[in-house]
């Protein structure tokens, strides 16, 4: 018998019974389960026995400390029927010792697994990569809901709540391909129905008969997202009305244009909601926003949005949305909210403008653009009156959007008291005396410089925000005047000012004046309030009932500006004016135009009849002036007599001290 040098060299040396030096073997056969290999069973004896190939063996090379394992197949070399056996045969053998201490370290990685899935909290499972469950562990039952023999052969995508089985099939693609472990937060279905968060952490490792497999383990995260989600929640929540805030809406605007979806925003600004506030206290107010609040959520399915923005702003975010279908949408909301609501004791109607912007499929436009053209077209809205939808339009571009940065600027410069006034002069004539000022807002503002209320006061009236401004002017000026009665010879002097048609349209202002008024310690009857001749013509009963409590709070009223609008000679008979102040453009014409002469003489002697006073505005030259004193019309403005000046500057003139 032979063996040539590589089968030596696995073998570790000649096989005992091949060695004839009279050594004890070097190491013995045995079986796979350790028991000795008796000679005639082994395939290379086998094959010259009985001429047949034999099935390849694996025997153990068994030595002090260590055990080599071999697989050996043997054939017989030369068969002939005529000759009996023993046949010469050859045995070839391969060392598997490598792949057999990989299969024994898996079983006992297996068991290893095992010990830990079986009393550990996490379902722990291990799948065929065709996603049938090869084993799951106990914790399946608690967590779950099914025993972990029901699992068996099941595909465990099937636990898994349908709109996360996408995610999942992901999760074992990347498995695969990375060969690293990857986790997953999703949701699951428990037996009774409950759906749960869990959180999978899964690997892909060879399994026991060394074919890949993934094993995953999976907790039960639901407390924790869920006190996640309250935190969020919180965060991006309207802490009145529990509606999505600024935050929240933006988030969900910018995912819709992300993913594409066309949606309807729909900005809704309440009508005169500071009226409510100002007149029934804060608290019906806030219940006022409460309620449209909840009407709003009921009318809007689980896929839109409501926001509240603060103050009396709302944005519905409705995603799938064809314009005309938004339109229709908008003509809903106004009739819930037409529905009389009770608050704070009272039936209120609310009605609210709506502006609507779409966002179109693939617009790709920055969220924070949408909401703004939105509120864009909700300005226009409230400029066409109350409970008004108006969509947005190219068009209201720039000209809208200097407005609403004028509105948000102004609102600033009234908190950081940017609004300052100045005094006009008014004379009179036959002494050149200051008999009285007329108080004019301006606005310091910290970038553009000081604006003159051309530039200020329409955002003012259109946002409400006039009526703090006015309160503004008159809290100083009042106390500026007061203040100017104490020098000697000012103690008559009196003072103007002007009020804009939103401030007449609340007859409770005027108890507000009063309190301004009697802080400042200046009487009324040194006040003159200004009314614009515009103001009456589309007065509703609020400015008449304003105008008769300025009368009986005992401030004295002037028509500003007359003879601009359309006059009304009614207006002179119904309001209990005490001065009629005569327009420039009249004014003008004085020493020069005898048409304008005529006018004014006649305007003269109208106001003389009815016991008032009349007060010649934009005196710039010395003619009209001249005419004016002439004619015996004794008070006058203009910059020939004085421009508006800051109160230092008429502090001065007062005092006769160089200004
Ligand atoms: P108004 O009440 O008719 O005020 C007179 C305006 O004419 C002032 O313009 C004044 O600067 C200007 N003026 C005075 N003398 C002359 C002159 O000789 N020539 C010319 N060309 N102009 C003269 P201002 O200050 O720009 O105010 C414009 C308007 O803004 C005021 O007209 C008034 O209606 C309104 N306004 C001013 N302050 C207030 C305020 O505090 N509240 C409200 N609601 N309106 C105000
Ligand atoms: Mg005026
Ligand atoms: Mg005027």
């Amino acid at each position: 018998m032979s063996c040539d040098a590589a089968a030596e060299r696995i073998l570790g040396g000649r096989p005992p019974h091949l060695r004839d030096d009279g050594h004890p073997p070097i190491f013995e056969i045995v079986r796979e389960d350790g028991t000795p290999w008796p000679l005639l069973d082994r395939p290379l004896q086998a094959a010259a026995l009985t001429g047949r190939v034999t099935a390849a063996a694996v025997f153990g090379l068994r030595r002090p400390g260590q055990t080599r394992w071999i697989q050996v197949a043997a054939r017989p070399l030369l068969t002939d029927p005529d000759v009996p056996p023993p046949y010469a045969a050859v045995a070839t053998f391969t060392d598997v010792t490598a792949d057999r201490e990989q299969r024994r370290a898996l079983v006992e990685s297996e068991q290893r697994f095992r010990l830990l899935a079986e009393h550990g909290t996490d379902v722990v499972t291990r799948r065929a990569l065709d996603g049938a469950c090869l084993y799951c562990s106990p914790a399946s039952l608690e967590v779950l809901g099914f025993a972990p023999e029901e699992a068996l052969g099941v595909d465990l995508l099937e636990v898994l709540h349908p709109d996360d089985r996408p995610a999942a099939s992901r999760l074992l693609g990347r498995l695969l391909e990375t060969g690293e472990p990857q986790s997953l937060r999703h949701r699951a279905v428990h037996r009774d129905g409950r759906v749960l968060w869990v959180e999978t952490v899964g690997r892909a490792v060879p399994g026991p008969d060394g074919a890949l497999e993934v094993q995953t383990s999976t907790r039960d995260v639901t407390s924790r997202v869920e006190a996640e989600r309250r935190l969020a929640r919180l965060a991006l929540a309207d802490p009145l009305t529990g509606l999505a805030n600024r935050a929240a809406l933006l988030q969900r605007l910018e995912d819709l244009v992300e993913e594409s979806v066309p949606a309807a925003v729909l900005f809704l600004d309440l009508d005169r909601f500071k009226i409510v506030n100002d007149s029934l206290g804060h608290s019906a107010g806030d219940d006022l926003l409460v309620t449209v609040a909840r009407r709003l959520d009921e009318l809007c399915g689980p896929d839109s949005l409501v926001a509240r923005l603060g103050g009396d702003e709302f944005v519905l975010v409705v995603p799938d949305v064809e314009p005309s279908a938004a339109l229709a949408l908008a003509d809903v909301v106004h009739e819930v909210l037409a529905d009389p609501l009770h608050v704070g004791g009272h039936d209120l109607v609310v009605s609210a403008s709506i502006g609507v912007v779409l966002a179109r499929r693939g617009g790709e436009q920055p969220a924070e653009e949408l909401l703004r053209d939105a509120d864009v077209a909700m300005y226009r809205a409230k400029s066409r009156g109350r409970a008004t939808t108006v969509v947005w339009d190219a068009r209201f571009g720039a000209e809208a959007t200097a407005r609403l940065d004028t509105e948000r600027d102004l609102r600033a410069g009234l908190e950081r008291g940017e609004l300052v006034v100045h005094y006009q002069p008014q004379v009179e004539l036959a002494s050149g005396r200051i008999v009285g000022v007329e108080a004019l807002v301006r606005w310091q503002h910290p970038l553009r410089g000081l604006l003159a209320p051309g530039t200020f006061l329409g955002v003012a009236d259109d946002s409400g925000l006039v009526v703090e401004l006015g309160d503004q002017v008159l809290a100083a000026a009042s106390a500026q005047v007061a203040a100017w009665r104490l020098l000697p010879g000012c103690e008559a002097l009196a003072l103007s000012v002007n009020v804009s048609a939103q401030e007449l349209q609340r007859p409770e202002r005027v108890a507000r004046a009063a309190e301004l008024l009697a802080r400042s310690g200046l009487p009324p009857s040194a006040v003159t309030i200004e009314v614009l001749e515009s103001v009456l013509l589309d007065a509703e009963g609020a400015v008449e009932a304003s105008l008769a409590a300025y009368d009986r709070l005992g401030v004295r009223l002037a028509l500003d500006d007359f003879g601009t609008g359309a006059t009304s000679l009614l207006h002179l008979r119904q309001v209990p004016f005490d001065t009629v102040k005569v327009d420039q453009t009249f004014v003008g014409g004085l020493g020069a135009s005898r048409r304008d002469e005529a006018i004014v003489r006649a305007l003269q002697s109208l106001t003389q009849e009815l016991g008032m006073r009349c007060v010649a505005e934009g005196v710039e030259l010395e003619r009209q002036r001249d005419w004016l004193a002439g004619q015996g019309i004794g008070l006058a403005q203009g910059f020939l007599l004085h421009r508006p000046l800051p109160a230092a500057a008429v502090h001065a003139l007062l005092t006769g001290s160089p200004g």
